[in-house]
């Protein structure tokens, strides 16, 4: 007896399947004929994919800066999984693993180098903020939350100390398992080639289409010979827009040199959440749509790159014995003018617009679904 029987899903290279969730794992896929404890027959009508991850957000309520509370940014819109960029160092971190555990998000960290994390702009700009047995400890306390590393490198951040809070977090990352690096780029110093010379595989450079001058382009408009290094040595590039780090100049002109995003992220927090631009992942995502990419393409930023950029095993993939996280949701004709952070807009004729979400097997419809009365969870 299956807990809950989706059937006739669409998938995105447009298949149907049923799927199949036993004790919040998926148990089968095909075709099913139950028995089951509910079934929701799809009819073809909605997309289901892998729960969406979103790589890159601020959900630490207790932030004085960027703040959100997890399931506003999660399960809410659709998304299953947020992993929080760095909102909080060793410090706030135990505060922040017990307040996830109330959310029906499934919510992980990249820590932030800087013990104080996120409680001002200027978090590596004191060196003695930097505490590797801090960061240690941290990790040794919360070994499955704790997914990666966090480091801010633009100059209001790390202040007089250019490129040295990069070294130390390269060394954290070293003596800590080699987990994920997570390296924001923004205002230079330090310089762009600088950062990415120190990148190794793995590491991710997230606002990878800022408009800035320390972007990813060089002035002539091709990519930067440092970045393209770092990408060959197995570099990953993030979205992260924000409210001040993505650029549809910088994205298209990328893109058509072949430089795809390995994930797209929000960057969310409640006040670009709620004033834009950035509104919710479905929305970054259909941004890409915009520009050009495939759904196959954006979807696959948002599930397997992403549970294998943060290596969430268990996640990012319909497979027999993963989490059952899923995501139902329409690609609607619709009308839509987008605007980046640069005061550009682009004018796109779809939508992504999530239903429900589905976290460890539970049913979650969001305020679209639910007003709809697409399907009853
Ligand atoms: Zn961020």
């Amino acid at each position: 007896m299956f807990d809950l029987l989706l059937r006739r899903a669409r998938l995105v290279d447009d298949t149907l399947t049923d799927i199949a969730i036993k004790a919040g794992k998926i148990a089968a896929l095909g075709e099913i004929n139950g028995p089951a404890v509910k079934t929701i027959d799809l009819r073809g009508e909605h997309y289901v994919s892998a729960g969406w991850i979103d790589s890159h957000v601020h959900c630490y309520p207790n932030s004085p800066i960027y703040h959100d509370e997890p399931d506003s940014v999660g399960i809410n819109t659709g998304v299953t999984t947020v992993i929080d960029a760095g909102s909080t160092g060793a410090d706030d971190v135990d505060d922040f693993y017990a307040i996830t555990r109330e959310a029906a998000t499934d919510v992980y960290a990249l820590l932030n180098v800087s013990r104080v994390g996120l409680i001002a702009q200027n978090e590596l700009a004191n060196m003695a903020n930097i505490d590797a047995n801090a960061v240690h400890d941290a990790i040794k306390r919360h070994p499955n939350f704790i997914v990666g590393l966090k480091a801010r490198m633009s100059s209001s951040v790390v202040g007089e100390n250019g490129i040295t809070p990069l070294e130390r977090a390269k060394a954290i990352q070293k003596a800590n398992g080699d987990l994920p690096l997570m390296v924001h780029i923004g205002n230079n110093p330090p310089n762009l080639d600088e950062i990415a010379e120190l990148l190794t595989s793995g590491d991710i450079i997230t606002h990878c289409y800022n408009g800035k001058p320390n972007r990813i382009l060089a002035p002539g408009g091709e990519l930067r010979a440092s970045v393209a290094r770092a990408i060959a040595r197995g570099v990953r590039l993030d979205v992260g827009h924000g409210s001040a780090s993505f650029s549809f100049a910088v994205a298209k002109q990328a893109i058509s040199l072949g430089i795809l995003p390995q994930t797209i992220s929000s960057d969310i927090y409640c006040r670009n959440r709620i004033d834009g631009p950035v509104r919710s992942l479905a929305n970054v995502m259909s941004k890409f749509l915009a520009i050009g990419l495939s759904l196959q393409q954006v979807i696959a930023c948002v599930t397997d790159h992403a549970a294998a950029g943060l290596r969430l095993k268990h996640k990012g993939r319909l497979a027999v014995g993963l989490d059952a996280d899923l995501t139902i949701f329409d690609l609607r004709r619709q009308s839509v003018l987008f605007t980046d952070v640069e005061n550009d807009s682009l004018q796109a004729e779809q939508l992504l617009t999530p239903l429900a979400a589905i976290r460890a097997g539970k049913g979650y419809l969001t305020e679209q679904g639910s007003a709809e009365h697409a399907f009853d969870l």
